[in-house]
């Protein structure tokens, strides 16, 4: 048996990096940049008003109330024309260019909002204020986002106000998935005796999704030399790399291994010290000049989703060109006895609670790799390496987080 390293070390070794395309903005959310993002202008451009008022010289004015005569109304996206000499004042409207000669804003609220003639100013400004300077933000030349980023809301944003409508990215990996096993068929159709419906296809679909990836449906192969080595060419041809799930072990019906054989993949099968996910094929399938990674997972529905996160998610963050490929991992106290069979990394399924800022952990039932439910309400995975009996109540074990998306409130939190 090989360690889950070692595994990872392995495929990753094969990562080659996807190519980058250009989208525009509007599609690049989530998107891992292959490019770094310099600034090309200030930001902002020209010293601006941070407040609706009037730009005012600051020597003008005094405790006592003071009549300025108003030169110009400077709106936002207009150019000041007027001087401010002493004695004067423009009104100017948020973001709008500062006139030259001013070197303060007063605020609406402190003068009598006059916009013609003159305006009275209550109290003494002080230089500089509700002055937004020129780069205050961003200088031209700012290295603002760097490849290998993955892009969200603000990024986008920030990646628009220097003038930008398209990014390179890197390529969304085309993962296809195939499912093994004459027993499988997929939801729609009628189940014989015997049968069940296919959740690799689905979940893995979701997992692919989530990690970056398009995931492209392979269909199922019944446990067949010749129809798997046939479903098996097809998804070599179309995608990035392939998913099959069941059919690994040492079953009499367990082709898959002998499909990569016929289709000239070289396969590495390990029995990979996991729980769950032990058998684990993986090969490069070399198309043309294509290299194809091909990962034969567990049939059972939980190995297949651990395996996935474990080997198959951190392949494709690396293929994209993420920094951070793995999953996060926090501290938390045992609430209950968690017991595991020493042997090989265990990864449990656990619900996380904030108790009093500590994150406790509770199994969540179930830990069976056939059984889904107690992985749907998962928020994390424990990790107890191989020779660890588990954890006593009170105990730090450490858990790798699924989905963030469990820390969402259903209270605004607001102090
Ligand atoms: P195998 O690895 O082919 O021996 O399959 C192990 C277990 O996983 C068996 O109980 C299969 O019925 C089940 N299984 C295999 N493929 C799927 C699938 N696509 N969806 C749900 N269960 C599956
Ligand atoms: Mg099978």
């Amino acid at each position: 048996m090989i360690t889950v390293r070692e595994a990872l070390d392995r495929v990753l070794r094969e990562v080659v990096a996807l190519p980058a395309e250009e989208v525009p903005l509007s599609a690049a959310l989530g998107r891992v940049l292959a490019e770094d993002v310099t600034a090309v202008l200030d930001v902002p451009r020209w010293d601006n008003s941070a407040m609706d008022g009037y730009a005012v010289r600051a020597a003008d004015t005094s405790e006592d109330e003071v009549a300025l005569v108003l030169n110009e109304v400077i709106g936002a996206g207009y150019v000041p024309v007027v001087r401010v000499a002493s004695g004067t004042a423009s009104a100017i409207m948020t973001g709008a260019p500062m006139p030259e000669g001013a070197d303060a804003v007063v605020m609406v609220e402190d003068t009598d909002g006059s916009q013609e003639g003159t305006v009275q100013i209550r109290g003494k400004a002080t230089p500089g204020v509700h002055i937004r300077r020129r780069g205050e933000d961003i200088h031209t030349g700012d290295l603002l986002l760097s490849a290998g980023d993955r892009l969200g809301p603000a990024a986008l944003g920030l990646a628009a106000s220097q003038g930008r409508e398209v990014l390179s990215v890197s390529r969304r990996p085309v993962v296809a998935i195939l499912s093994t096993g004459d027993e499988v068929v997929p939801p729609g159709q009628p189940l014989q005796p015997g049968q069940l419906y296919s959740s690799n296809n689905a979940s893995l679909a979701g997992l692919v999704t989530r990690a970056g990836g398009v995931p492209l449906d392979g269909g199922t192969a019944p446990d067949d030399l010749a129809a798997t080595v046939g479903r098996l060419e097809w998804c070599i041809a179309q995608a990035d790399a392939v998913l099959t799930s069941g059919g690994v072990s040492v079953g009499e019906f367990d082709v898959v291994k002998q499909a990569f054989a016929d289709l000239g993949v070289p396969l590495d099968f390990w029995r990979v010290k996991m729980k769950p996910g032990k058998p684990l094929a993986f090969g490069v399938a070399v198309q043309g000049g294509r290299r194809v990674p091909v990962f034969g997972l567990p049939g059972n529905p939980v190995s297949c989703m651990v395996n996935f996160l474990e080997i198959v998610r951190p392949w494709m963050h690396a293929a994209m060109g993420t920094r951070k490929p793995f999953l996060p991992v926090v501290e938390a106290i045992a609430a209950e006895d968690i017991h595991v069979s020493p042997g090989r990394l265990d990864f449990t399924r656990v619900t996380l609670e904030d108790d009093k800022g500590r994150w406790c952990c509770h199994s969540t039932g179930n830990q069976s790799s056939a059984v889904l439910t107690s992985m749907v309400r998962a928020h994390g995975l424990a990790l107890f390496p191989p020779g660890s009996e588990g954890a006593r109540a009170g105990e730090v074990v450490r858990v790798q987080l699924l989905d963030p998306s469990f820390l969402d409130r259903d209270d605004p939190g607001l102090p």
